[in-house]
């Protein structure tokens, strides 16, 4: 579903916060993504979500080259297909959790109206339907990412990237939002989560791991090469 050949990306100022990464993501995956801080996580995270583009190398998202796409395609295509939870929620202060998922779907062309259903729908799925009308400040944690997440899922993407999910949340509320996103999986949504937290990393069927820009370790390429399944 996606993949990145050889990717560099060197931040203006010279930081090389990737030193080519190739890595293949299929339809359906469950990935950690870990490693120390500052070793390119959230840097390839961009990369995999087309949110920025990489100084050299290949981001391939279902068939499209990436790079051949104009910057308003590639908004269209993220649109449509990605979607992103972050690990401080980014909601909109003293607007409702509706008005929160309904806003992430501005630019899907459905009218106001049914935003709004498909906000309720997804807040419902994610078990707040009883909280529609609660504004952030009204929310716990663990509540507030799940909106977070809710609006993130509110277009039904095929892809779900998460940095940090759970970094900012006690440890019940982070497994309650781990929980939903491995429901989120189940259901088919292919899903990335970068994590600090060895013991999520280590529950999840793959786990990538980064150190200097680099992919050091991919347990499924160990798998393959060594054949054990983990
Ligand atoms: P991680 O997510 O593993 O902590 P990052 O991808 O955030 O790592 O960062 C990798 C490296 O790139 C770090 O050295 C960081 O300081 C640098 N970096 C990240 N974002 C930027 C940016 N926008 N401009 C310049 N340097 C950056």
């Amino acid at each position: 579903m996606i993949a990145l050949t050889d990717v560099t990306k060197v931040y203006p100022g010279g930081v090389t916060a990737l030193a080519g990464v190739s890595l293949s993501v299929a339809r359906g995956e469950l990935v950690a993504v870990v490693g120390p801080s500052g070793s390119g996580k959230s840097t390839m995270l961009h990369m995999l979500g087309t949110l920025d583009r990489p100084t050299a190398g290949r981001v391939r998202i279902d068939g499209y080259d990436a790079g051949a796409l104009s910057d308003a395609r590639l908004s269209a295509l993220r649109a449509r297909r990605i979607g992103f939870v972050f690990q401080q929620f980014h909601l909109t202060a003293g607007a409702s959790a509706l008005a929160n998922v309904a806003d992430g779907l501005l630019y899907s062309g459905l009218r106001p109206a049914r935003r709004r259903e498909r906000a309720a729908d997804a807040l419902h799925r994610v078990g707040l339907g009883h909280r529609m009308r609660h504004a952030p400040h009204e929310l716990s944690g663990g509540e507030r990412q799940r909106v977070a997440v809710a609006r993130a899922v509110a277009g039904e993407p095929a892809l779900l990237l998460a940095d940090e999910p759970t970094g900012a949340l006690d440890s019940a509320s982070g497994a309650g939002v781990m929980a939903l996103l491995r429901e989120l999986n189940t259901a088919g949504t292919t899903v990335v989560i970068i994590t600090h937290d060895q013991e999520i990393a280590e529950s999840l069927p793959r786990q990538v791991r980064m150190r200097d820009g680099r992919v050091v370790d991919d347990s499924t390429a160990d798998r393959i090469t060594t054949g054990v399944v983990r």
